[in-house]
């Protein structure tokens, strides 16, 4: 008989209760032990026998992992292991960071957004994560525990490559802090999937743009993040929306920018010129949205 998935391997469950503990054992444990939050990406490589740890380190239940809160002055910490159907169910989210709250709306189902968590999505690094764009526009940093204590990584740079990021042996992420969103902000997440739920983006299109006296003429200021179109996620450089009015004519041909910008593969989920062209409608579609918000 074939079967697609070997099935989940034997490991051994390891629940630390420090971050130190857990950091030490990860280290000590490099190429066997694999720290997980919800393990919606974590199980399903181990069941497909992509990844075959040895060890799986709990990390969801460490001090500080489920903390969710606010601060009007330094923004919103997610702690690691708050699930996404909690983080879209926050006012504080909604009011501040819709555009983070309906990313993590289109993950999967709801279901899967009991377990799957931001700081999971992010630690995946897949280019195709729908949460991390929203991150990305709104400089999020990652608070990392490591054996040699804390830190904080800007989002930003924490990508290398397709599944691989900044993080070291023993590293852990305990949160990620979204600082305050500017005055008269507004986003927009567009997912393009093979069907309306459940599916990985073909593209996927974060943008948001706010007031800013300092970009002149335009006295706005635009960010986009493109999702599954390069081997991390991609920031295409919309420094032209500050530096021309904003129009039909120019969000056109900042969408025409961001398209330019990608070389994407072809994959069983869309080809490359499909993916391309879907990042030109989708990002302009994403801005328009974003500027009607912000002109009322
Ligand atoms: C059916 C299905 C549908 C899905 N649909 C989507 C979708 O629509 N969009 C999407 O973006 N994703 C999707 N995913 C992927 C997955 O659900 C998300 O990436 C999710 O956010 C992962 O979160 P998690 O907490 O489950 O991560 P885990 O599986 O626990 O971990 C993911 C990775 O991060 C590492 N990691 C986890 N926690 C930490 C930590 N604290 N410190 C350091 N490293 C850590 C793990 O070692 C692993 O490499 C889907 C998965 C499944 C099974």
């Amino acid at each position: 008989m074939i079967t697609a998935h070997p099935g989940l391997p034997e490991f051994d469950y390891i629940k630390p209760t420090t971050l130190e503990e857990a950091s030490t054992f990860l280290a000590q444990h490099v190429g066997e032990a694999r720290a997980f939050i919800g393990g919606t990406d974590v199980f399903v490589r181990m069941r497909d026998g992509a990844w075959k740890d040895k060890y799986l380190v709990d990390v969801k239940s460490l001090p500080g992992m489920n903390d969710l809160t606010f601060d009007p002055v330094k923004g919103l910490r997610v702690g690691a292991a708050v699930n996404m159907n909690r983080l879209i169910a926050s006012p504080e989210v909604n009011e501040h960071y819709p555009v983070l709250a309906e990313a993590a709306h289109t993950v999967a189902s709801y279901q899967l957004r009991t377990r799957a968590t931001v700081a999971g999505n992010i630690c995946n690094a897949s280019p195709a994560g729908d949460t991390v764009g929203s991150g990305l526009v709104l400089n999020a940093k990652v608070h990392v525990h490591g054996v040699d204590g804390n830190r904080v990584e800007a989002l930003r740079a924490f990508f290398k490559g397709p599944g691989k990021t900044v993080l070291k042996p023993g590293d852990i992420v305990t949160a990620v802090e979204y600082p305050l969103p500017p005055q008269g902000s507004a986003g927009k997440y567009l997912k393009l999937g093979r069907n309306a739920i459940g599916d990985l983006a073909i593209v996927g299109v974060t943008a948001f743009g706010y007031p800013d006296g300092a970009a002149t003429p335009s006295g706005y200021r635009f960010f986009v993040a493109l999702a599954s179109v390069a081997p991390t996620p991609f920031m295409p450089d919309m420094a032209l929306l500050s530096e021309k009015p904003i129009t039909e004519a120019s969000i056109n041909e900042a969408a025409e920018l961001a398209m330019n910008a990608v070389a994407p593969i072809d994959d069983v989920r869309g080809s490359a010129r499909y993916r391309k062209l879907m990042v030109r409608n989708l990002t302009r579609k994403a801005l328009m949205d974003v500027w009607e918000k912000l002109v009322g």
